[in-house]
């Protein structure tokens, strides 16, 4: 859905994203569909806080060994953008579904832009529903909400203890998803000249960083499942321009994060032009289910009021987005009620599509919703 917004959003980069879009959902039969494979596959998803491409480079070329591998032998996106990289979820209750955790720390999990409930199906219950054990580990009490996965861990505390408590799960439980989160990168930043600087404090916690991901990996080839072996390594966000650790929405930096991915059948030392976070989750699920569901909330001050508009059987993805409001024009002939050829609104409207990139808007006007469908 991510690809499908921008193609909508804006024409210019449209071919390059819908290229992104087929491209990670033809992984995904890689992925997921593990009785193709010799071996039953296992995922890894290491998110390393903060990271950007240049800092990886550097590492890269500097004694990160793990690192340099991935990125000579797996898939690197040129350009990744994650979702707001500050903002913080707060309803009209002033609840947080998501605590403290940015946004593209959910979109990676669910594969959406939907960030008003924790009721929202993620990589982890996708798993599960396939048979598969998984781990989730943070170094940061920011990612205590991510309870999902069947062996969950998030604490303010060492990236080497979640390598350990993954490992451990690995080698005990036969787990074959593992997202893992390093935040102690972070407490290293003294602003964007250290980032590229192979001396700095910065560059040497990212070793740091590589070495813990050489222990996961070393894990895995000794349960001899290195040959059926996906990783994923990504950043949530990008960093700010000043000396401070942070990532604010207002800095473009913020929003620019890392992602390169490897495993049997995908091509090595390429790269790909796009992708943004929600696409990770669509990479390694595939979001595939026979049913989708479409569910938006009206702005019904005090309280949100949650609407099921439409589900599909037989009908794969489900990424939900807004569009901003103006003319549209369906594609095809009017067919169903509720049905319009345009539509010209004053209101945003909320797009539903597929991961191979079908999309229908929705419009809500005088109480009741119309719709069209923008392609197929
Ligand atoms: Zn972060």
């Amino acid at each position: 859905m991510a690809n499908l917004h921008s193609a909508l959003a804006e024409e210019a980069k449209s071919e390059a994203r819908a290229k992104t879009a087929f491209v990670l959902a033809t992984f995904y039969v890689s992925l997921a569909a593990g009785s193709c494979l010799r071996a039953q596959p296992t995922v890894v998803l290491f998110v390393v806080d903060g990271l950007q491409n240049d800092a990886a480079q550097i590492a890269a070329a500097n004694g990160a060994t793990h690192l340099k591998f991935f990125l000579h032998h797996g898939v690197r996106v040129e350009e990744a953008l994650c979702t707001s990289p500050s903002a913080v979820v707060i309803l009209p209750d002033s609840s947080r579904p998501w605590g403290t955790a940015a946004p593209p720390n959910v979109a990676m999990h669910t594969g959406t832009h939907v960030f008003e409930s924790r009721a929202i199906d993620d990589v982890f219950l996708a798993a599960r529903r396939s048979g598969i054990r998984s781990v989730f580990a943070g170094s940061a009490d920011n990612y205590n909400v991510f309870t999902s996965a069947d062996f969950h861990h998030a604490r303010s505390y060492t990236d080497s203890f979640c390598v350990a408590f993954a490992v451990e799960h690995l080698v005990r439980d036969t787990v074959r998803l593992f997202s893992i989160h390093l935040q102690e990168l972070r407490r290293a930043w003294k602003g964007p000249a250290g980032k590229v600087d192979p001396l700095s404090s910065y560059q040497q916690s990212l070793l740091h960083a590589d070495r813990q991901l050489g222990r996961l990996i070393d894990a895995v080839k000794s349960a001899g499942r290195w040959e059926s072996t996906y990783v994923v390594i990504a950043s949530d966000h990008g960093m700010g321009t000043t000396e401070r650790s942070d990532h604010p929405a207002s800095e473009p930096t913020s929003w620019r994060s890392f992602m390169c991915f490897y495993g049997p059948g995908i091509r090595q030392g390429a790269t790909i032009p796009y992708a943004e976070t929600p696409d990770i989750a669509v990479l390694i699920s595939g979001k595939r289910r026979d049913e989708s569901l479409l569910v938006v909330a009206l702005r019904r001050s005090p309280i949100w009021k949650w609407e099921h508009l439409r589900t599909w059987s037989g009908r794969t993805g489900g990424c939900v987005e807004t569009l901003s409001a103006g003319r549209y024009e369906s594609a095809f002939p009017v067919g169903e009620i509720g049905e319009v050829e345009q539509h010209q609104s004053a209101l945003p409207g909320v797009a539903f599509g597929d991961i191979d990139a079908s999309c229908v808007v929705y419009f809500r006007t005088r109480d009741r919703w119309v719709h069209l469908w923008l392609s197929d």
